[in-house]
């Protein structure tokens, strides 16, 4: 019933680190240095675990990875299966059928006041490839990125793929989990080619304040070497109020990539259409790179993405409501849980517990010694699966999706709850 690397009453502790550390040591040499030296997405291993576990049987509730539950809205899926019917079936223009930059244009001009024109906008395979793109044709070996922790998973690797150096100035619960400033003030170097965060920011979900990106924008102005990463794929997905993009304030603009996307807010994961607004010369930049990657992201998902972004919004603020309610009952259960520590988020779909409280104590012998430790012991003491804080640069967290049903959510507090009860 558990998996390969689970022994009774031995935790595996350090998790994927160990394991890929483990790997590179015992690998055949015939592997690069790139792909022995890049850790797998933990957001993605954690989940992996969590069905292997479930193909065996174990009822584990999967909180690990973040992808909405919900299905994709009706008018969506009919847009894509009537492109199929209409042959559109063939490659496409590498930044996106001209159509969809037009409906992205129209979309930062309606939700965001921005002024990207189709030119400026490219059409990746993903978020997550938008980001590569931006990374690799910005970076240089040695170039310096800013990455306030905890981060997403990927911004840390991708830029180890393009030889870059993270910089990642620790922000603390007392700030929410938001960069100062003068933090920044202070990360920044003559090396310093990128800042990179996200607002809501995965994962924390913590979000910046039109006048907190105001005072980053400004600190940004007066070095205009460094350019700047918005992450904005919760962009739908905020509670505090209408989003904000650092893109608004004209003393950066120039400089500002906006990556956003429709997996999260249209609950579009599985699809694959992410993309980016940003000067011309780096969207051309982007569209070479691509080029020699992917080529055009799926015709299909292209079409369907149309009609996300042009028609009927309803879906996605119900979406989001939905989202706030669980926000709201998840926040309170797990505050009552003894021990643990959490922040509100104001957006995405994300709790993100401090829970060294727990360090030291044991289940049957097996002595908990970090996040890690802990999230193997819930998975299979209290099947439930989180993942490490260790992932995401905040080794005294985990993070819990809550991108669940109601049912599933108070089902799997109960279980964690109890499990953690446990601990001796
Ligand atoms: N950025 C953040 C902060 C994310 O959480 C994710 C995960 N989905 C991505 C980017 C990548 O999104 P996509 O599914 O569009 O590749
Ligand atoms: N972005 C989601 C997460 O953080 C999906 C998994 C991934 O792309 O890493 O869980």
């Amino acid at each position: 019933m558990e998996p390969d690397n689970y022994r009774p009453g031995l935790l595996p502790i350090g998790g994927n680190h160990v394991r890929l550390r483990l790997i590179f040591f015992m690998s055949n040499n015939h592997l690069s240095d790139r792909i022995n030296f890049l850790e797998e997405s933990q957001t993605i291993g954690m989940s992996k675990l969590s069905r292997e576990l479930s193909a065996k049987g174990v009822d584990v509730i999967n909180l690990s990875l973040g992808e909405p539950d919900f299905v994709t809205p009706e008018h969506i899926r009919n847009a894509a299966k009537k492109a199929i019917d209409d042959g559109f079936t063939h490659y496409t223009p590498i930044a996106g059928y001209p159509e969809l930059r037009k409906a992205i244009s129209d979309k930062f001009k309606r939700e965001n006041n921005l002024d990207y024109s189709p030119e400026q906008i490219v059409v990746s395979t993903g978020a997550k490839q938008a980001i590569a793109n931006v990374v690799l044709s910005l970076i240089n070996p040695g170039d310096e990125v800013i990455i306030p922790l905890p981060y997403w998973v990927s911004y840390i690797e991708i830029v180890k793929l393009a030889e870059g150096k993270s910089v990642a100035p620790v922000t603390t619960f007392e700030s929410d989990f938001k960069i100062s400033p003068a933090q920044l003030e202070k990360a920044i170097t003559p090396k310093t080619k990128m800042f990179v965060f996200s607002s809501p920011c995965n994962p924390t979900g913590s979000v910046y304040t039109r006048e907190e990106l105001k005072a980053l924008a400004d600190v940004l102005a007066k070095h205009p070497q460094v350019y700047i990463l918005s992450d904005e794929i919760y962009e739908h997905i905020n509670f505090l109020d209408k989003h904000c993009s650092i893109a608004e304030f004209e003393n950066v603009k120039d400089r500002v990539i906006i990556v956003n996307g429709c997996s999260k807010g249209y609950a579009m994961t599985g699809w694959r259409i992410g993309y980016i607004g940003a000067a011309k010369w780096i969207a051309a930049a982007c569209d070479k790179m691509q080029g020699q990657f992917t080529s055009g992201t799926s015709s299909i998902s292209q079409k369907a993405a149309i009609a996300a972004l042009s028609t009927d919004n309803r879906p996605t603020l119900e979406m989001q409501a939905a989202f706030r309610r669980r926000r709201d009952l998840v926040y309170k259960l797990i505050k009552e849980i003894p021990g643990l520590k959490t922040n509100e988020p104001k957006g995405a779909f994300y709790v993100f517990p401090n829970c060294s409280s727990y360090y030291g104590k044991s289940f049957e012998g097996a002595v908990i010694k970090n996040s890690t430790d802990l999230c193997m012991y819930l998975l299979h003491h209290g099947h439930v699966s989180v993942v490490t804080g260790e992932a995401f640069g905040a080794p005294d967290y985990f993070r819990l999706s809550y991108a669940a049903s109601d049912d599933k959510l108070i089902e799997a507090i109960k279980r964690i709850k109890e499990a953690l009860g446990r601990l001796g």
